[in-house]
């Protein structure tokens, strides 16, 4: 992939594409293409399949995807298996036919069994029952998965798949009936400190074990995988260090400043009791990461905390 080259990112104003970009733009990509889902519903086949006809993209970085955290997952699961297997299809199949170089098709890791053996190796896929609050997102994602993989053995398609952790950063997702719990508890403190409050409700019982990895550590990931890797199996990408929910949200307390109490809400769910990768495979190639959970959690609430004003008013107005 060079600097030249015609680079689509799909899904380019969220979380994940949104930092594809700002690290294609530091590298001076100068051919990036990309569509708000106003100007280009990826769910619409004939929509897709004209788009690729007139940008004819060589790389496809395909991080459009409907994503949610646990509540979203759970209560809108006929939204997420179709929404998400409707995109990666039409992309995926387009990216084929219209003679796309490579493509980068982003998984989760929650397409592992909820009792998978932890750390949590690639092979894990597909070896035991998934955890059933996100099992219609996950099917999906695993459907993705093997399309990358049925579409490099049958036509020889160079589509590769990464499966990055819990995910947080600029540009991520703080509704909190759709966000993860990141990006759900610096929201809830800020607002705590920001009105007086003197508590806050974090759901479950804080001792689910996650990982969670800065989406700049992922982009710099997958430009590595662009230019290295180019087989069928699927690679990890996590922090390598897991935290407790309630750890978490004590270390959301010191950033934030709140000096209140934290109530458990023990009537919402937990979702599987740990998940961490292994992530040997994606450090073999030469990556590692870079962005601490303290360092990131803190940019993370500086960056919610200069836009929360702009936000909520946002999200009152839609
Ligand atoms: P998961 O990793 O797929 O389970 O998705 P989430 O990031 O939504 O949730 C991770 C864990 O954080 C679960 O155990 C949740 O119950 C817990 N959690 C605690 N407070 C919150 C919150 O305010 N929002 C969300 N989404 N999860 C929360």
């Amino acid at each position: 992939m060079d600097r030249t080259d015609r680079v689509y990112v799909a899904g380019h104003r969220g979380l994940v594409g949104s930092a594809l970009v700002r690290r294609l733009q530091a590298d001076k990509f100068a051919n990036l293409i990309t569509r708000t889902s106003r100007e280009l519903d990826l769910r619409d086949r004939n929509a897709v399949d004209a788009f690729f006809a007139a940008t004819r993209p060589q790389f496809v970085f395909l991080a459009a995807a409907r994503v949610g955290g646990i509540r979203a997952n759970s209560d809108h699961g006929g939204d997420f298996i179709r929404d998400n297997l409707l995109i990666q299809t039409h992309v995926i199949d387009a990216a084929h036919r219209f003679g796309v170089r490579k493509l980068l098709f982003f998984g989760s890791s929650c397409i592992y069994p909820r009792l998978a053996e932890q750390p949590i190796r690639e092979e894990a896929l597909l070896s035991a029952p998934l955890e059933s609050t996100n099992a219609p997102y996950a099917v999906a994602k695993i459907a993705g998965i093997q399309i990358c993989q049925a579409y490099r053995r049958q036509y020889g398609f160079n589509a590769i798949c990464a499966m990055p952790a819990n995910l947080y950063g600029p540009n991520d997702n703080f509704d909190l009936h759709q966000s993860h719990v990141l990006p759900a508890l610096i929201r809830k403190f800020h607002s705590a400190v920001q009105n007086g409050d003197s508590r806050v409700v974090v759901w479950g019982t804080g001792r689910p074990l996650r990982e969670f990895l800065h989406v700049d550590d992922l982009a710099a990931a997958a430009m590595l995988l662009m230019q290295r890797h180019d087989d069928e199996q699927i690679v990890n990408v996590g922090a390598g260090e897991e935290i407790s929910i309630a750890d978490l949200a004590a270390l959301i307390t010191l950033v934030s400043g709140f000096s209140g109490r934290i109530e458990y809400d023990a009537s919402q769910p937990d979702g599987v009791p740990r998940k961490v990768l292994d992530i040997r495979r994606i450090r073999s190639l030469g990556w590692a990461p870079r962005i601490s959970l303290e360092a990131g959690v803190r940019s993370a609430y500086a960056w919610y905390a200069a836009r929360a004003d702009l936000l909520e008013r946002e999200r009152v107005a839609t």
